[in-house]
């Protein structure tokens, strides 16, 4: 028989219902594979096998008596730790939330409990979701598991280990600036930023307001979109969550399953997103799944989007203008950690000790690059700019989509690199991002999918696709396509390919 932990969630799914297997033995299989590998990968922050087991079996005893039970009731899920939930602690990977307990779980938590998955852990992240490597987090770095001298990208490094390692199903992210997209391509996992406003962000620690989404993680475009299923919709809670009859993610996908359904779709390659700094096994594995594509009969169709380039720029303003504005609530007497210095403490004094003491470096130049860019007097030059180019870009978007049906770009333009290697410039970092940024500009949806190794080093590389906003579902059908298709030329899943399938904990 197949190891619990190798089984999908849609396998895992069909198993617990035909009473294969109980929710009790899938969950302790993968709390066991936590406790074997996650002293090495670092990607979970917090487990609780009692409650992770307590809420199995009360699902195992409802199963059993008969109750109707959601698609994926039973299987095991984690949790971005930038997701606030009652059960453990949440942090943002900040010390300054360090054992800081929620009172609430927020949307997206309370609609997968709902639907009877199953908390298994909280994952390591890049402090409040800012960062391409998971090296921000002030609980250490998470490992790559294909590599682990390798970052598994960020900031949600933790959930795409958790899933690439076996040690959940199913994971929880937040992708402001490509967070899901970007670990996904580095661990040679799937990941989804929905349309902005698909899934609420209700409960999910702000970054950037404007930017910030919440979605899946999973190791197959089916996985990932049943997941995406369970969290999307209107919640009144979150203003900006799309009131929309979203159709099945999951039977997009299994529709998409066939190539044949890969006949006549308009593919755009951007021009703009194909920069110099692609590394050369990123752009051939790219090409290779554009040539897999037209080989299926779709049109593959260059694109200009001249504005593209200003995306880095446009974002490390906008983001930061926002994450200043939301972080200002850790101000030590709302939440988390508190400073009082020696003597005679002000209210300003302690403020600034705790915030000294409990933001990392990167969090801080952030809100001093925030602060300065909403100043009076620099505010239009900035900000305002900023805001300008977003159009322009949302422009260029419009304009692409009268042509083709998605883009596919790489997800990334590298594959992992070095644990440390970076030097703490961040820069480097920051056009990590270059390829992601746009959709998050633009509102849009995204979807990583691994389509093979790098010949240089061996790692994965992703396939970024994107549509129009509300066309999640496409993206799902083109990705599940492409998905069978690298499938059929490997002879195994991606995820079957990876060296942690046959045990070891490398
Ligand atoms: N790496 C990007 C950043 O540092 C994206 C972060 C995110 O999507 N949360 O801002």
């Amino acid at each position: 028989m197949t190891e619990l932990i190798h089984l999908t969630a849609a396998e895992l799914a069909a198993g617990l219902v035909a009473g294969d297997v109980s929710s009790e033995e899938a969950t302790r299989a993968h709390l066991d594979r936590i406790a074997a590998v996650d002293g090495e990968l670092n990607a979970f922050l917090a487990t609780d096998a009692e409650a992770s087991l307590g809420a199995a079996r009360a699902i195992d005893e409802r199963r059993a008596a008969g109750e109707a039970l959601g698609a994926l009731a039973g299987v095991p899920l984690a949790i971005k730790d930038v997701l606030v939930t009652t059960d453990m602690p949440s942090t943002s990977g900040s010390r300054i939330l360090e054992g800081y307990r929620s009172p609430y779980d927020a949307t997206a938590v309370a609609k997968a409990r709902a639907a009877g998955l199953v908390s298994i852990g909280k994952t390591n992240m890049d402090e409040f979701a800012m960062g391409s490597s998971t090296e921000n987090s002030a609980y250490g770095p998470v490992r790559n598991q294909w590599a682990v001298g390798r970052v598994p990208g960020g900031s949600g490094g933790g959930s795409a280990v958790a899933v690439g390692a076996f040690e959940a199903p199913l994971a929880l992210g937040s992708d402001t600036g490509g967070s899901i997209r970007q670990p996904a391509a580095l661990t040679g996992t799937v990941g989804a930023k929905p349309t902005y406003g698909g899934v609420s962000r209700y409960g999910a620690i702000a970054l950037a307001s404007s930017l910030d989404q919440i979605g899946p993680c999973a190791r197959t475009v089916l996985d990932t979109a049943l997941l995406h299923d369970v969290i999307a919709g209107h919640d009144r809670h979150d203003s900006t969550s799309l009131d929309f009859a979203w159709p099945s993610m999951a039977e997009a996908a299994r529709g998409g399953a066939d190539p044949a359904s890969l006949r006549g779709l308009r593919v755009g390659v951007v021009k703009q997103l194909m920069i110099e700094g692609v590394q050369p096994g990123v752009r051939s594995r790219f090409e290779e799944a554009l040539a897999l594509l037209a080989a299926q009969g779709a049109e593959i169709v260059e694109i200009d989007a001249p504005h593209f380039e200003y995306a880095v720029a446009a974002y490390y303003l906008i983001l930061p203008a926002e994450a200043s504005s939301n972080l200002a609530k850790y101000d030590s007497v709302r939440f988390g950690l508190r400073v009082v210095p020696e003597g005679v403490g002000t209210v300003e004094s302690v403020m600034s000790e705790t915030r000294a003491a409990g933001f990392g470096a990167e969090v801080k130049r952030r809100i001093i690059l925030g602060t300065y860019a909403l100043s009076a007097g620099y505010y239009d030059a900035y900000y305002g700019s900023a805001q300008k180019v977003r159009t322009l870009i949302q422009r260029d978007f419009a304009a692409a989509f009268a042509r083709v049906d998605v883009i596919a770009s790489p997800t990334a333009p590298t594959t992992a690199w070095p644990l440390g290697s970076h030097g703490g410039d961040p820069m480097q970092d920051y056009l990590n991002d270059a390829t992601t940024i746009p959709a998050n500009l633009a509102g849009i949806p995204g979807l990583s999918l691994p389509i093979g190794t790098a010949s240089e080093d061996g790692l994965p590389v992703g396939l970024q696709l994107m549509a129009p906003a509300f066309e999640d579902a496409r993206l799902y059908r083109a990705g599940a396509a492409v998905e069978s298709l690298i499938t059929a030329r490997d002879g195994r899943a991606f995820w079957q390919q990876s060296p942690v399938f046959e045990g070891g904990a490398r």
